[in-house]
């Protein structure tokens, strides 16, 4: 048997809803409608269907990459002509689903958007318990490249363990030397990131910091600051989360505290991440279990 049965019906659970949430974000028109409420939106239906939430929604638009969910009070609003990339993750007892899909609110990136997407299936193909990893990027690249684009190269995809996104093992969007083989005793994330022929094909750190985790126990001697560690563990375990999930049980002092947690390494805040030469970014991603007849694609869902 692969992965122990309870663990997989718990992926699948999480995949489920995972899945049905991607696809109704990607049926619905963003223009006009503020980061805030999308997050908000998005984390709801994701509760409602009775999973957890893995991390904040992350509404990435046009260069920026990855990890910009939004703050509290976020005015930045989707325009006409924007690329919206939705990543959102659902956990069921810690067995997290990861998934992504771009909308363009612009005709002239819909070609960029159907690559990852065409990337994103192609590796799926390959998925069996046992394919290596390079041989997942060197197609994921092939795609890319013959239609024209380029890989994000410092971005990939990643084993998944229990209250753990980032597991430790990763699959790369290109060719690249070693790595490690597929098994089915573990979940993965595949998730190609794509821009035009001019980007840079890699992403760096902004200033801006809005997804957070918490990385260790230690006190701080603050009172404050130590009940909101307590109440981050008790609600978000080690997974990453938003200021915007403390506000309401810490009010206008959370951001201060919050910092002061980052102040003392006791909660590590994450970067956003934007494309180098400020080129448009895609993305599509599926979490899986390798199987030796194919993946097990725990966030498919019909269209
Ligand atoms: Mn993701
Ligand atoms: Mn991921």
């Amino acid at each position: 048997m692969s992965i122990y049965i309870m663990e997989q019906d718990s992926y699948v659970q999480a995949g489920k809803v995972a899945g049905e949430v991607r696809e109704m974000v990607r049926s619905r028109d963003w223009t006009g409608k503020t980061v805030y409420d999308i997050c908000e939106w998005v984390e709801d239906q994701i509760r409602t269907r009775g999973a957890k939430c893995a991390f904040p929604v992350n509404t990435s638009i046009n260069e920026i990459a990855a990890h910009y969910t939004a703050e509290p009070d976020d005015t930045l609003t989707v325009k006409s002509g924007d690329v919206l990339k939705v990543d959102l993750g659902a956990h069921i007892d810690g067995y997290i689903a990861d998934t992504a899909v771009t909308i363009s609110f612009n005709d002239k990136h819909d070609t960029l958007v159907q690559t990852a997407e065409l990337a994103l299936q192609k590796a799926m193909s390959l998925c069996s318990a046992g394919t290596k990893a390079s041989n997942i990027g060197k197609a994921i690249e092939r795609v890319i490249k013959s239609a024209g684009f380029k890989p994000i190269a410092n971005l990939s995809g990643h084993s998944l363990d229990r209250y753990t996104i980032h597991a430790g093992k990763t699959i790369p969007n290109i060719w690249s030397f070693g790595g490690f083989s597929l098994s089915e005793e573990s979940a993965y994330a595949c998730e190609p990131f794509c821009t035009y022929s001019d980007g840079g094909g890699f992403v760096r750190n902004e200033k801006t910091k809005n997804i957070f985790a918490l990385v260790n126990r230690k006190r701080t001697k603050n009172d404050e600051a130590d009940s909101m560690a307590q109440y981050i563990w008790d609600n978000f375990n080690s997974l990453p989360f938003a200021l915007r999930w403390l506000t309401k049980e810490f009010g206008d002092n959370a951001r201060q505290t919050l910092d002061f947690l980052v102040s003392k390494k006791v909660v590590k805040a994450y970067a956003v991440l934007v494309e180098v030469h400020g080129k448009v970014v895609a993305q599509a991603e599926h979490t899986f279990i390798p199987q030796t007849d194919g993946p097990l694609i725990t966030t498919y869902a019909n269209k």
